[in-house]
């Protein structure tokens, strides 16, 4: 591991100003958990982090804990997963969100890893994070091993996928989506809040970067608003062990019912597509019929336009089975 100077800061400001100071040769430091992990196997290349300034931010209390108020929920952007598992609040009244940050790894990481990192992190497709790999297009090369002949990519995008096929591996991301949740981003320029579905960006759009977060700027808070607690939601992860494991695919259902019929509804997939993929396609097919009579419809929309590589086709499969089964549960 390369060495690095550490930074304890207090105020959002502080980091912001380390940030400008060091620009791509700082990175923020929230639980290490994925962080730390990037930097001691040493994974190099473009827009990548090699940091020599770690900017700790756990210290600064605008981003801590879980605050309830007539506008919704705001959480910190350093809150642990483990205190939105064992939030009441969280439980009772945005249960999607506990449902998918109770099925985030193993407790001893829900213990220091946080919203920010959840959200922030970086992806975990083998090829960008295998050494070997130098050409990866995320790493600022021209080529997406997933697509190589004999590539190992059942675990890859199968939509959006053609200029890289990771998947964007967080199981909060689908969850506070699909409740229409907001991040609050800070940077030299003061704070701006955007919808989180705007905050992930495209391989076509930079292939370098997963999301809008400019080399000077932090993720705050993100706010949950008061409308989603009178939504009934459902988070469901498919993996291939019953251990710690990322997401072979999972879904969000967010839905407001009216006289036992869809009126509103949010479905955003993960483990589908580079970036938490929100489904207007699903959501119209579920819009005016109950539950139960939309399955069939909803389900074929989900995987419209999918492009599986050689070795996820099963993913479509998979994609109809756990969105069927979630629409079961709501039902
Ligand atoms: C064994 C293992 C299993 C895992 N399983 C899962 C899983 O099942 N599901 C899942 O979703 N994740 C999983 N993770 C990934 C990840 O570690 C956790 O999601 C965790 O929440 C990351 O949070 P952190 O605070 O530790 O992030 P850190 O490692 O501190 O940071 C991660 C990234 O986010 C950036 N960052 C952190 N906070 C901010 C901020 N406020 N503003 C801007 N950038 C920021 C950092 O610079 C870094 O690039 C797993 C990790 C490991 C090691």
């Amino acid at each position: 591991m390369k060495p690095f100077v550490y930074y304890r800061v207090s105020t959002v400001n502080q980091a912001v100003a380390l940030l400008a100071k060091h620009q791509e040769k700082a990175a923020i430091l929230a639980g290490g958990s994925d962080l730390l992990g990037m930097m001691k196997d040493g994974i190099e290349g473009a827009g990548l982090e090699r940091p020599r300034h770690l900017i700790d931010v756990k210290g600064i209390k605008e981003l801590s804990g879980i605050q309830e108020s007539v506008a919704g929920l705001r959480l910190g952007a350093a809150t642990t997963l483990a205190e939105l598992v064992h939030s009441d609040v969280v439980e009772k009244k945005y249960a999607l969100v506990a449902q998918a940050a109770k099925q985030v790894a193993v407790p001893q990481i829900r213990n220091v890893g946080t919203v920010g990192g959840n959200l922030c992190q970086r992806p975990r497709c083998w090829y960008f994070r295998g050494k070997l790999f130098t050409d990866c297009i995320r790493k600022g090369g021209g080529t997406c091993y997933a697509h190589a002949v004999g590539a190992e990519n059942q675990y890859h995008a199968i939509m959006g996928g053609d200029i890289c096929s990771m998947v964007y591996p967080s199981d909060l991301a689908p969850a506070l989506m699909a409740l229409e949740a907001k991040v609050e981003i800070a940077g030299p320029k003061g704070k701006r809040v955007i919808p989180l579905e705007q905050f992930y960006v495209r391989p076509e759009k930079n292939p370098l970067r997963e999301t809008v977060l400019g080399p000077q700027e932090l993720l705050v808070a993100v706010h949950i608003p008061a409308a989603a607690a009178g939504k009934k939601g459902v988070y469901l992860k498919l993996r291939e062990r019953q251990a710690f494991d990322f997401a072979v695919l999972s879904v969000a259902v967010a839905v407001r019912l009216q006289m036992g019929k869809v009126a509103e509804s949010r479905v955003v997939f993960g483990g589908m597509a580079p970036v938490p993929l929100r489904s207007v396609k699903v959501e119209a097919a579920l819009k005016g019929k109950t539950l139960t009579e939309a399955v069939g419809v909803a389900c074929a929309a989900a995987v419209e336009g999918a492009k599986p590589l050689s070795g996820n086709g099963y993913k479509v499969a998979v994609a109809q089975g756990v969105l069927e089964q979630a629409l079961n549960l709501l039902a």
